[in-house]
């Protein structure tokens, strides 16, 4: 625990990272390039068992003929495995790290990438999150589900073979005061306020399909930043309905598209944020896609203060986004 920042910090014990081990190297480029991937079709033994997949009909787990995998992630610093049990020593407080990660494969071709999927892929990959989620979600350990995707060099991601994330942690990040505060006070969701307040402006929408908004949030922290709003209130990822699932597949594509051209092939990040699981928790949760691109790196007084300085004002970004949507 970070008693300065009151926030937790995630150290992995079993893998220790030597100098020359981290992906980038100091001349800021990928030093990963050539190296073996196990994400390809045929190489399912250098990953761990898939625990889920779209695969064919006579295909063997953990063979070929598989469309997207499921597995555990071999780099993590949570197992399912005990109690939660905390550990106090003077200043230094620590507790074990019971949870799950795992990573979704979502395509079988090293080249291919989320942008340039069919419908069809985008819409199998949210299902398998989705029973992930409903799963993850059965065991109590677990309190906060993130579903998350690092693409390229800035966004963190170690392999460039596409794939998502999905982790159950054994405690609430508590990264979204502000959903719970407004409901405490206002008896009614942020979210769903600022939908309303977002549809009547007009000026940061992107895109809207039946179930969905596409937003360049007001306070965005980063150029670019989108958020992809479910128009329904629900709390959690895991309550989209096969309809909306479809929706969400066809408007994530088509944004990403849009996204990546405009941008000039970005690194990026996305991030499921939900409400807590298996804890009782206050009201306010309304869960909602963020999109970050990587277009500049994290710097000294962002790092120190938390006081993001963003050159792209949302009403543009939003603008932009539009017209690379052909809107
Ligand atoms: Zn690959
Ligand atoms: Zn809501």
């Amino acid at each position: 625990l970070d008693l300065i920042r009151g926030k937790w910090v995630v150290i992995s014990t079993d893998f220790a990272l030597k100098p020359a081990d981290f992906p980038i190297n100091r001349n800021g480029s990928y030093i990963s390039n050539n190296r073996f991937c196990p994400f390809c079709e045929g190489r399912e033994e250098h990953t761990t068992p898939e625990v889920a997949a779209c695969r064919a009909q006579d295909s063997l787990p953990n063979s070929p003929g598989w469309d997207i995998r499921a597995v555990p992630s071999k780099y993590t610093a949570f197992k399912l495995e005990g109690q939660l049990h905390s550990c106090e020593t003077g200043l230094l407080k620590s507790c074990s790290g019971p949870g799950q990660h795992e990573v979704i494969i979502e395509t079988p071709c090293h080249d291919q990438e989320l942008h340039q999927f069919s419908d069809d892929r985008m819409e199998k990959i949210l299902t398998l999150i989705r029973q992930r989620y409903l799963q993850l979600a059965e065991d109590e350990r677990i309190k906060y589900i993130q579903v998350y995707k690092n693409r390229g060099l800035f966004s963190g991601a170690s392999l460039e073979h596409s794939h998502s994330q999905i982790i159950g942690i054994p405690v609430v990040p508590n990264n979204t005061p502000g959903l719970t505060k407004y409901y405490s006070e206002n008896n009614k969701c942020l979210i769903c306020s600022i939908i309303e307040e977002e549809k009547a402006a007009k000026q940061r929408i992107v895109y809207e399909s039946l179930y969905f908004l596409i937003i360049c949030p007001y306070a965005s922290r980063f150029s670019y930043e989108s958020w992809i709003i479910p128009k329904e209130h629900a709390e959690h990822f895991s309550d989209i309905t096969d309809a909306q699932l479809k929706d969400l597949a066809h408007i994530s594509i088509k944004f990403l598209k849009a996204m990546v051209d405009s941008l000039d092939n970005p690194s990026y990040n996305m991030g499921v944020n939900n409400a807590p699981v298996n804890i009782l928790y206050e009201k306010g949760y309304h869960w909602y896609i963020e999109i970050t691109p990587r277009l500049m790196v994290t710097n000294g007084l962002e790092l120190a203060t938390g006081l993001y300085i963003n050159p792209a004002a949302p009403e543009l970004a939003a603008s932009i986004f539009r017209e690379a949507m052909g809107l």
